[in-house]
């Protein structure tokens, strides 16, 4: 089944106020496992809420979401909870990382709340860190890193209870162009790798192009870009 089903989402905020904004009108998409999908949406257009919805993290006035084949709209906060654990991984465009903890712990501590013994977790945390060229930069912390190499290590972090699907909002937009430029490339190395399905938003149409396809959201709504 696919990773992600978007079906007719709609969500309005100031319900019944003349400040009433209907941000997502229906909204319909389709995700298959393994596929990287690009959202391209101007600003205020209603990105954020779409992968909030997407991620279970709010809820959508209308329309149903299904993650890996679970139907999960309209179910609790508890469920909803339950569906997203070990299914989803964020990256947003700033790393929220601890700052008080090295790398490795970062990627370790979101695994032992899943009850995950440390040594798998370190294991697991010291793979992913690998996998984006940052094995020698494991003991640091977040303020001992680059912006570029703290984006790297967010997005092991959104790996490392093994997720089927990423959701990603401007994942690069807090660097500048050269190092936004590479970061997503080793972005798409690391979704590509580990056979992950991911929705990516981004205001750059150079990085969606590397995607397998692109979405825009306009009138809140989803069109093919
Ligand atoms: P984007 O991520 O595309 O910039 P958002 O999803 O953040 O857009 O927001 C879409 C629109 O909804 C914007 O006009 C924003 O001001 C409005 N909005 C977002 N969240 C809320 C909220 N909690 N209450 C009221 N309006 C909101
Ligand atoms: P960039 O130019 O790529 O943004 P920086 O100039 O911030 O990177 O850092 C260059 C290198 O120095 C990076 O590899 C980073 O990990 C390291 N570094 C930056 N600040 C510190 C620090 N306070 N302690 C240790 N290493 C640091």
């Amino acid at each position: 089944e696919p990773a992600l089903i978007l079906e007719g989402i709609e969500k309005s905020y100031n319900h019944g106020k003349p400040n009433e904004i209907n941000v997502l009108r229906g909204a319909s998409a389709r995700i298959e496992r393994g596929e990287i999908v690009g959202l391209i949406a101007p600003s205020g257009a209603g990105k954020s809420t779409l992968l909030q919805i997407a991620g279970l993290l709010d809820t959508a006035d209308a329309g149903q979401v299904e993650i890996g084949g679970r139907l999960v709209t309209g179910a609790s906060d508890r469920a909803r909870t339950a569906a997203r654990r070990g299914q989803v991984g964020f990256v947003y465009q700033f790393h929220h990382l601890l700052p008080e903890f090295s790398a490795v712990e970062n990627i370790v501590l979101p695994q032992l709340a899943h009850g995950v013994s440390s040594a798998e977790a370190e294991a697991r945390a010291l793979d992913l860190l690998g996998r984006v060229g940052m094995e020698a930069r494991a003991a640091h912390r977040p303020g001992e890193l680059s912006g570029g190499e703290q984006q790297r290590v967010a997005f092991c972090r959104s790996l490392a209870n093994s997720p089927t699907l990423m959701l990603a909002d401007e994942p690069t937009g807090n660097l500048d162009p050269t190092t936004s430029d590479t970061v997503f490339d080793v972005l798409m190395e690391l979704v590509r790798s580990t056979g992950l399905s991911a929705l990516i938003a981004t205001h750059n149409h150079e990085l969606a192009r590397r995607m397998d396809r692109v979405l825009k959201l306009e009138e809140g709504v989803l069109i093919p870009a």
